[in-house]
């Protein structure tokens, strides 16, 4: 089994189509997906996909894009609604200096209020970076100084040094469609360095659509194409890469293995 641990179910081009995107996702042997928030406000969308759906989990925060929205929501509010049983992860927050679509400062700011939230609940934190590689070596390494927190970095694109440096802090570093372009020759050198035990794969669907499907909508069964690549980047089998990223998903979101194992008793005859 794999795991899409990113993606956005809720945007319009996959929640329009969604048995059909379930449905071929479970064909592909993609038995988890996570559905991450990028607004607080969406809450109520993301439980219900998760409510509705065994095969889905959700997430809770602000995207920094949106940072400038949801500028001022209180680490206890987000730890608050991560109570629920299928909420099993803080974010995405992080930096996007990329596209600076919410002011730098407010940016920052938000993403130490998720750090601060991850840390509470113990729940890890989906970080996203782009463009931001010395601000976020600087804001990770000082936070982690403060007290301990898990995290991914998803999505990854930066640089081989916040790669290390994510390592170092136990961070996980999360692979997308990007892995296969083939212009990728230095994130598939990073991957190869990232030890076995730290690797996630995911789509961010509906963007960023792994080969051979680039430029189209992406979707959730498209991850195995990601994990295929990823298998050949580090040397082993379409099996193994399967198993070894499942297992790194199940103890990084350990919350997701105890809905697992809810939902096993209350579906058991
Ligand atoms: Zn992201
Ligand atoms: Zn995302």
């Amino acid at each position: 089994m794999l795991v899409d641990s990113h993606c956005h179910l809720d945007f319009p081009d996959l929640q329009t189509r969604l048995p059909e995107i379930l449905a071929s996702a479970q064909a592909a042997g993609v038995g988890r997906l996570v559905t991450i928030s990028t607004h607080v406000a969406r809450y109520e969308t993301y439980k219900a996909l998760a409510e509705a759906n065994d095969a889905v989990f959700f997430s809770v925060g602000t995207h920094p894009h949106n940072a400038a929205e949801e500028p001022d929501v209180p680490a206890s509010h987000l730890i608050e609604l991560s109570a629920h049983p299928r909420c099993i992860a803080i974010g995405e927050a992080g930096l996007d200096y990329h596209y600076d679509k919410s002011p730098r400062d407010v940016q920052r700011k938000v993403f130490r209020t998720h750090i601060e939230a991850a840390r509470e609940t113990s729940l890890p934190l989906v970080i996203h970076a782009r463009n931001a590689d010395d601000d976020m070596i600087e804001i990770l390494s000082d936070e982690m100084r403060r007290g301990r927190f898990s995290a991914v970095l998803h999505c990854f694109s930066s640089g081989e040094k916040l790669a290390q440096v994510g390592v170092e802090l136990g961070l996980y570093v999360s692979l997308s469609g990007i892995l296969t372009f083939r212009n990728s020759e230095e994130i598939r050198r990073i991957a190869a360095a990232v030890p076995r035990d730290r690797l996630l794969v995911e789509t961010d669907a509906p963007y960023l659509a792994p080969v051979p499907f680039r430029g189209k909508t992406n979707e959730p069964a498209y991850v195995a194409h990601t994990a295929h690549v990823l298998a050949g980047v580090i040397g082993v089998s379409d099996s193994e890469i399967a198993k070894i990223t499942t297992d790194n998903f199940y103890r990084l979101f350990s919350k997701a293995a105890q809905a697992d194992m809810v939902r096993d008793r209350v579906h058991a005859p």
